[in-house]
C-alpha cells in the first residue's frame, strides 16, 4: 500500500511540473490582479440621456481588467471617485455612482486617477428638460362579472371594490413615474385614473368605480357572445368613462385563455356617441394586476408594444428599447436582460413590454403620444369631448416646479 502511494506521488509531482493546457495562458496568470480600470454605464441604465427631474438617474460602474483584458469581477470600487464636469462647474460622484439632476445640460464623467491606471475616454450624458403635463383625470368604471349563480354579498362587494381601488392607486404610480423606475427616460404621463363616482344617470355609485354584473351563472360561448352581452349591458359612454370589464370571459376561447386585452383608438376621428368597437379594457379576473391594467390602458391611449421584428421601431418611440420578440421567445431564456435591435443589452422596464420585465415605466416619448391621443381621440373622457373634469387644471394653468418636486419627495 505504501509503495502504491509513493508511485502516485511521483506521478502527481510529474504532472505538476508541466502545464497541461499551454494554449490557455491565463492558467499561469494571476487573474485577480488589476492592471487598469475604466468607467462604464451600468447595463440597467444604458441610455444616451437622462430626464432632469431630480428623480431619474443614470448608474455608472467601474470595471476592472487584468493584463490580458479579462474582467476582474471582484474589484471593489467603493473608494473610487468620479469627477463630473458641466458648464465650467465640477463636482464629485461617489459610490454608488448614481447621477440625477434638475439642471439640463451636458455632463462629462471621468474616473479620478488613482494608483491604478485609468483607460478610455470620458462618458458624456445629456440631461434633458422634463416635460410637465397638465394632469388629466380619467374616471374608471370596472364592470365586475360574478360568474357564479349566487349573487355577491355586500361584504364580497366591499372586498372587490377595495382591491380595485388599490389597483387604480398602483396604476397611478405607473402613470406618474412613481413606481421606482430605473429607466433614465421614465416620465410622468399626466394621466390620473379615478374610481368613477356616479353612474350613467348621475346618481352616486354605492361602490365607487364598480358596477357589479350578476350573470346568474350563465356562461358565454364565444368572444362574440361576451362582447355582444357587454355592448348591450355594460358599456358606459366612453366619453365619460374608461370601461374596464373584469371577467373570466376568455375561458371559452383557448387562444385567449388567461389573457387580457384592449382596443386601440383607431377611430380617433369618429363622430357618433359610441365608437364602432368595445373601446375599453378586458381584464382577466385571475391576472388583475396593476401593471397589466396600466399596459392595457396604455393600448387604449395609443401605445404599441415596444417589441417587434426589428424591421422598424415597433412603437415609434425612440426612447424605448425595441427588440425581436419571436427570437427572444425562441431562445427561451426568459431573462429580464434583453438584447435590442441595435445589439445593446438592456434591462426590460417598460410597461408596454411582455414579461419578464420590471413593467414600471412609461417614457417621455410614450407620454407625448398619450397626450396627443388625449387631444385628438373622440371617445375619451376629456375636455375635447365635453367632459369638463377631464382635466384638473384649466388650459392657462400649468403645473409648477414645486408640484413636481413634491412628487419627487413622495418616492423617498
Ligand atoms: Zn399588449
Amino acid at each position: 500500500m505504501k509503495k502504491l502511494l509513493f508511485v502516485l506521488l511521483i506521478i502527481l509531482g510529474a504532472c505538476e511540473s508541466q502545464n497541461p493546457f499551454p494554449y490557455l495562458p491565463y492558467q499561469q496568470q494571476n487573474t485577480s490582479e488589476v492592471a487598469y480600470v475604466k468607467l462604464a454605464k451600468s447595463i440597467a441604465t444604458n441610455s444616451k440621456g437622462v430626464i432632469a427631474n431630480g428623480l431619474n438617474y443614470v448608474e455608472l460602474e467601474v470595471l476592472a481588467f487584468n493584463k490580458l483584458d479579462i474582467g476582474v469581477p471582484l474589484y471593489d470600487s467603493k473608494n473610487d471617485i468620479i469627477e463630473v464636469q458641466t458648464n465650467g462647474k465640477n463636482f464629485q460622484l461617489r459610490y454608488p455612482f448614481r447621477f440625477s439632476t434638475t439642471e439640463k445640460g451636458s455632463y462629462s464623467f471621468r474616473l479620478k486617477p488613482n494608483s491604478i491606471p485609468v483607460r478610455d475616454v470620458n462618458i458624456e450624458i445629456t440631461a434633458i428638460e422634463p416635460v410637465l403635463f397638465r394632469p388629466t383625470v380619467l374616471p374608471v368604471i370596472f364592470h365586475y362579472f360574478n360568474h357564479t349563480a349566487k349573487p355577491l354579498s355586500n361584504s364580497q362587494k366591499d372586498s372587490v371594490s377595495n382591491y380595485l381601488s388599490k389597483l387604480v392607486g398602483w396604476s397611478n404610480k405607473d402613470f406618474s413615474n412613481l413606481s421606482g423606475s430605473i429607466d433614465p427616460n421614465a416620465s410622468d404621463t399626466g394621466i390620473q385614473l379615478q374610481m368613477a363616482k356616479n353612474d350613467i344617470q348621475g346618481a352616486a355609485l354605492t361602490w365607487a368605480g364598480v358596477n357589479f354584473i350578476e350573470t346568474g351563472g350563465t356562461s358565454f360561448q364565444s368572444t362574440k357572445d361576451f362582447e355582444d352581452y357587454t355592448w348591450q349591458n355594460c358599456f358606459w359612454p366612453p366619453k365619460k368613462y374608461i370601461n374596464v370589464w373584469v371577467a373570466l370571459a376568455p375561458y371559452f376561447d383557448p387562444k385567449l385563455n388567461g389573457f387580457s386585452w384592449a382596443y386601440f383608438p383607431d377611430f380617433i376621428q369618429g363622430s357618433s356617441a359610441y365608437p364602432p368597437g368595445l373601446y375599453g379594457v378586458m381584464l382577466h379576473q385571475r391576472s388583475a394586476f396593476s401593471s397589466l391594467l396600466s399596459h392595457e390602458i396604455g393600448h387604449m391611449l395609443n401605445l404599441f408594444h415596444v417589441f417587434g421584428d426589428c424591421t422598424r421601431d415597433a412603437d415609434e418611440c425612440a426612447d424605448t428599447w425595441s427588440y425581436y420578440r419571436t427570437v427572444y421567445d425562441d431562445q427561451s431564456k426568459f431573462s429580464i436582460e434583453k438584447t435590442s435591435c441595435s445589439s445593446e443589452r438592456f434591462i426590460s422596464t417598460n410597461l408596454m413590454d411582455y414579461g419578464p420585465s420590471w413593467n414600471n415605466t412609461f417614457t417621455l416619448q410614450q407620454a407625448l403620444l398619450i397626450q396627443q391621443t388625449l387631444k385628438e381621440c373622440s371617445f375619451l373622457p376629456t375636455k375635447r369631448n365635453g367632459y369638463i373634469h377631464g382635466r384638473a387644471f384649466e388650459d392657462a394653468e400649468r403645473p409648477t416646479k414645486a408640484m413636481v418636486s413634491d412628487k419627487t419627495k413622495l418616492v423617498l
